[in-house]
């Protein structure tokens, strides 16, 4: 966004008045100054596999976009871009908010910097679509990491579905990937569903906790850690580093009461500091395993697949949703009829059926 422009305009009034949320930052770009250049597909998929930032996060903010005209020229940048979306890892990760995530992954990304791969950090916040305030992005994040000349980072956009959300959050693994970035790092708070989502999307799913709490009082529920490829027992430094070591004892034993995955792999559990950067080394050379592991016996592959008609569904479900919801005739109608439903002179089903009907041309 051009944000010097901004702050120059005599348009701009009161300072602390908050500005209301855009839903589409590029429609913002649009009315007011110069338009930007219009890139074609091609150009747009040239840049980022050329690895143009510029037109990288633009082109994201195309995919976040429900505007129609957005909505296809997105698609044809992604459909060019899939080709080189396959030397990544993608790497989820989740723990409740203070369990030390944005101190992890700014640690972990530096690191694997180090290694010369290079990191994108996308972060999903399930608070922001509710509330469109948000857990996540509140705090300045990952100072080190965001600066870094190999690294991106872009968090979700705070409007729309889960759904909605996951699916642009898939698209832009892929244009991050065709841009170079082949260690993709997908960052979740885990307190709701996204947990689940994000899992349906990487290869590796990081779950982080801390010691001496239990699972309960950290609000993660089983499902997840059955969900998780390894668990990291953070912060196991100064005196906290035997509770962390105890930790990571009894979660193991935890683990191993649960069904082996169908990737084969056993769950560990490890301890790390992103404080002391211990354990980092010996995280990353888990996850090194992991893939090859997988690959050898082609659970890898086949649960990128997988993944791929998951994206199919998620997309037919956005598009459906959006086609549905800005239909002309949609809006027009929709508000006469939840005025019925409000008056109880009709159920919900039926105002339902009717706007379907509508929508279908019955
Ligand atoms: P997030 O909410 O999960 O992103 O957690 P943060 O990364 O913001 O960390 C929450 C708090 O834990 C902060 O005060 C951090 O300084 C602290 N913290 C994070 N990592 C470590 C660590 O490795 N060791 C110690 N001792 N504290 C840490």
């Amino acid at each position: 966004m051009d944000e010097s422009k901004e702050n120059k305009s005599t348009l701009r009034i009161q300072e602390g008045v908050p500005h209301p949320p855009s839903i589409n930052p590029d429609v913002l770009n649009r009315s007011g100054g110069k338009r930007r250049k219009k890139y074609s597909a091609d150009e747009y998929a040239e840049g980022i596999i050329s690895g143009n930032r510029t037109i990288l996060s633009r082109a994201i903010t195309l995919t976040e976009s429900s505007l129609p005209e957005h909505y296809e020229i997105a698609q044809a940048v992604i459909e060019k871009c899939l080709p080189y979306s396959a030397n990544s890892i993608r790497i989820g990760i989740t723990g409740v908010p203070g369990v030390g995530k944005s101190t992890f992954i700014e640690t972990f990304g530096l690191f694997i910097a180090g290694t010369g791969r290079k990191p994108a950090v996308l972060t999903i916040d399930p608070t922001s679509t509710q509330t469109r305030g948000s857990i996540l992005g509140d705090k300045t994040r990952m100072e080190k990491l965001s600066i870094h000349p190999s690294a991106f980072i872009r968090s979700s956009p705070s409007a729309g579905t889960l759904g909605g959300v996951a699916r642009k959050t898939r698209e832009t693994i892929i244009l991050c990937e065709a841009s170079g970035f082949d260690t993709i790092i997908i960052e979740t708070v885990g307190v709701g569903q996204s947990e689940t989502a994000v899992h349906s999307m990487v290869d590796f799913f990081l779950l982080l906790m801390l010691a001496g709490a239990g699972d309960e009082l950290q609000g993660i529920k089983r499902g997840i850690m059955e969900m998780a490829d390894t668990i990291a027992i953070t912060k196991a430094d100064g005196p906290n580093r035997i509770p962390a070591e105890n930790a990571r004892v009894s979660f193991q034993n935890a683990l191993y009461l649960f069904p082996t995955p169908l990737s084969g792999w056993k769950p560990r559990v490890v301890t790390c500091s992103a404080r002391e950067k211990t354990g980092i080394t010996e995280l990353w050379e888990t996850i090194m395993e992991y893939v090859s592991y997988t690959t050898n016996n082609s659970y890898f592959e086949a649960r990128r697949k997988q993944q791929a008609i998951a994206r199919m569904h998620d997309t037919i479900i956005d598009y459906l949703n959006n086609s549905f919801f800005n239909n002309e005739e949609i809006r027009l109608l929709r508000p006469e009829i939840e005025k019925q439903l409000q008056n109880g002179t009709i159920t919900s089903y039926k105002a339902a059926i009717n706007l379907l009907d509508k929508y279908y041309k019955k």
